[in-house]
């Protein structure tokens, strides 16, 4: 089979922040059976394989990229009627998350509602553990359709073998790193409770079902709840230019923790009040810690949301802490001087250093 590898096509409008350099190959991938081919040919030309999905959690460098990059367009979707009174959904992993998630809502199907609005691909939601409003999305994955890039199989992984933690999973691993996931199985209840984890999760989302007035919320009105909250913050596809969320909560050990706490309360007493809880412990002892709290006694606060800090097209979202958006003529260098100075920011004040949740491509 001849394969048609496009050659060194700009990446930018194939990513939601629209920066990144050129790869010098670049291949539409609709079906699995061509993986072992395009493993030969990437040996070939003596290159890495990288995977793109929608683009929406990743920022590729400036380039050139001496990659074949595949983007993710495998499509179709088969359902199974199990004993036990699931049903499990096994999803090609080009399809559209969020498409996906609309069917099961629609259909009545619990466990994906919280989930609603993500941008991207089924095949990147188990990547970085795809979580929000109180749900993370191992919580209702089966298994992982991979096909290995080292080994030349496919194989299934099954829960267990995904390793999920917060955001994060094998698939992030250096032994993860030669997986490519060609499809999900999901499991969900029929005519399943709604996940009502958004309540302690945000506030937001309990507030617009009281304007309402549902007290007790269907999936279907949970869906429309969190669109109407991520509309308001910012967080749909296409509303900025960004890939969500630039940075992870942060954890820290208990010593660490404690060392925080007490900057917080000597230095940030007003923050703590108006911003409290902002810290939550863990099974473990260990601390999770609000990123977006400790940005908010640095310089990178709410009075400058909204401002192009660097070099004027580079800033953080106006209303969202930890979204980073640029506008047009922004390069990904732009983007790391930024990011950069926002984790030095954080740094100098708590000695902590706050991870990023994006994906770089270099
Ligand atoms: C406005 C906005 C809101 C967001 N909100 C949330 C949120 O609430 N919660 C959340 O968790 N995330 C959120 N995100 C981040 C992002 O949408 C998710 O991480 C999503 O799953 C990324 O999907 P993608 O297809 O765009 O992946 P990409 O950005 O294309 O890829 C992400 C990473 O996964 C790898 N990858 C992608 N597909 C595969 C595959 N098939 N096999 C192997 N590796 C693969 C890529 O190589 C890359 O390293 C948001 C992003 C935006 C822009």
């Amino acid at each position: 089979m001849i394969l048609a590898i496009e050659k060194q096509v700009s990446l930018a409008q194939y990513t939601t922040l629209q920066v990144g350099g050129v790869a010098d190959y670049f291949y539409r991938l609709t079906d699995e059976g061509e993986l072992p081919e395009l493993v030969a040919y990437a040996e070939e030309k003596n290159v890495p394989i990288t995977i793109l999905g929608g683009g929406s959690n990743v920022l590729i460098v400036d380039g050139p990229l001496h990659r074949l990059v595949l983007k993710n367009e495998l499509r179709g979707h088969g359902v199974t009627v199990k004993g036990d009174g699931r049903t499990l959904f096994t999803v090609a992993a080009g399809e559209e998350w969020d498409s996906f998630v609309l069917r099961t809502v629609e259909e009545g199907f619990a466990g994906l509602e919280n989930l609603s609005g993500i941008p991207g691909t089924v095949g990147a939601a188990p990547i970085q553990n795809i979580n929000a409003y109180g749900a993370q999305v191992a919580d209702v994955i089966e298994s992982v359709r991979v096909f290995d890039t080292k080994t030349g199989d496919f194989r299934t992984l099954s829960k267990a073998e995904c390793l999920f933690g917060y955001r994060e999973s094998v698939f992030k691993t250096p032994a993860g790193a030669s997986l490519v996931v060609t499809a999900v199985t999901f499991a969900l209840a029929p005519a399943g409770v709604a996940n009502l984890a958004y309540r302690s999760a945000s506030q937001s989302i309990a507030r617009y079902l009281e304007e309402q007035q549902i007290t007790a919320p269907t999936v279907q009105d949970i869906r429309k709840a969190i669109l109407h909250v991520r509309s308001n913050i910012g967080m749909l596809k296409g509303q900025f230019r960004s890939a969500g969320s630039f940075f992870k909560n942060t954890i820290v050990s208990a010593a660490d923790f404690a060392r925080v706490e007490s900057i917080v309360l000597s230095q940030f007493a007003e923050q703590h009040k108006k911003l409290s809880p902002w810290y939550w412990i863990l099974p473990d002892g260990r601390v999770k810690l609000s990123t977006a709290f400790l940005m908010e006694c640095t310089a990178y606060n709410k009075s400058t949301y909204g401002e192009k800090r660097w070099q004027g097209v580079v800033g953080l979202s106006p209303r969202h802490s930890l979204s980073i958006v640029t506008e047009a003529g922004a390069t990904a260098s732009d983007v790391q001087v930024f990011v950069t100075e926002i984790i030095t920011a954080v740094e100098i004040i708590f000695g902590v250093t706050i991870e990023t949740e994006v994906n770089f491509i270099l």
